[in-house]
């Protein structure tokens, strides 16, 4: 897929599975129960005349309009009663969309839906990545228990920590459209961090919220190629745009891009504008927050250290755990 006319092709696809579906169920039903047949074709009559009495309000058509809204219910009830002592479930033949905001046409008042916008992202970041890895990875699937209990010479074990920075990602989605914060993830490799990354976007995308998820050296080569190959089929402005609008935007493994004066401008940018645009982002990176303030322009460390509550994770590598246990 690499444009929006495939996208809303898709759409159109599967509005037409959707009635060939419900043009299914219908069929079946209506020759096991011809009431209900009846019943739909009354329902037609009826939304008409409610029209035609709504229309002609000013020869007080108020009571007619009554009983006929009256009788409309009537029909809705008795529909319901078939089906159920049928053991149908009452919506058996309503449209079933795959996307209940925009009945799948991927807009609302000509605005897009967010899952068009998350088709667009996925189209450009093959979000299929994070499909792949989000199957295993999210919150029901945490492991405290890989985490040692053993103190620090703080007083702090991994395993408590973890638990914090665990509680804190839920409430970060949980509460998600009521707050405006920022997560830094800070520590080695093999510690949880973007397997908690994996955990929060798999959880808003469910919501139907937009998310990029994206390895920072990924994200600087997209944009670069955005910038300076205008023939390539990745050249796709509105999913460009998304790094700066979507709900979520989750930058994994900071530092391990190529830093260049392009790098930094890049990581600049789009950390200023979805501050200024009150947009969420999630931050990880392997670097301690010296070795932050030696890679990035002060600009860029001071919006991290001031607009992110950072949290450190420590302890053992718990990948080996994973893969034994
Ligand atoms: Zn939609």
């Amino acid at each position: 897929m690499n444009n929006i006319q495939d996208i809303l092709r898709e759409y159109e696809l599967i509005r037409e599975k959707n009635k060939e579906d419900l043009a299914q169920r219908k069929q079946a039903l209506y020759s096991k129960f011809p009431r209900l047949k009846d019943i739909e074709k009354e329902m037609v009559k009826l939304g008409i005349d409610i029209t035609r009495a709504i229309l002609n309000k000013a020869n007080s058509a108020d009571e007619l309009l009554e009983q006929l809204k009256k009788h409309q219910m009537d029909l809705k009830i008795e529909k319901a009663e078939i089906l159920s002592s049928n053991n149908y479930p009452i919506d058996y033949l309503e449209p079933r969309y795959k996307c209940k905001k925009c009945k799948d046409t991927g807009y609302m008042d000509r605005v897009k839906c967010s899952c068009l916008i998350q088709k667009e992202i996925a189209c450009l970041y093959q979000q299929s990545n994070l499909g792949e890895n989000v199957k295993n990875e999210n919150f029901d699937q945490f492991r405290l228990d890989y985490y040692s209990d053993e103190k620090n010479e703080s007083g702090c074990s991994p395993m408590y920590n973890m638990k914090n920075i665990y509680m804190n990602c839920i409430r970060f989605v949980q509460d998600f459209d009521n707050q405006n914060t920022n997560l830094l993830f800070i520590g080695n490799p093999g510690l949880g961090k973007t397997f908690l990354c994996n955990s929060i976007a798999k959880y808003l995308l469910e919501q139907g919220k937009s998310v990029i998820y994206q390895v920072s050296s990924e994200l600087i080569d997209l944009v670069r190629k955005y910038k300076f190959d205008f023939d390539n089929e990745t050249n796709n402005s509105a999913g460009i745009n998304e790094l700066y609008n979507c709900d979520l935007l989750i930058i994994d493994d900071l530092g391990t891009e190529n830093p260049t004066q392009f790098s930094g401008l890049v990581i600049y940018s789009i950390l200023n504008k979805r501050l200024l645009n009150n947009k969420k982002t999630i931050i990880s990176t392997n670097l301690n927050t010296d070795e932050i303030m030696k890679s990035y322009s002060e600009r860029i460390y001071s919006r991290l250290f001031g607009n992110f509550n950072m949290y450190k994770f420590f302890g053992e590598d718990i990948r080996l755990k994973r893969h034994n246990m």
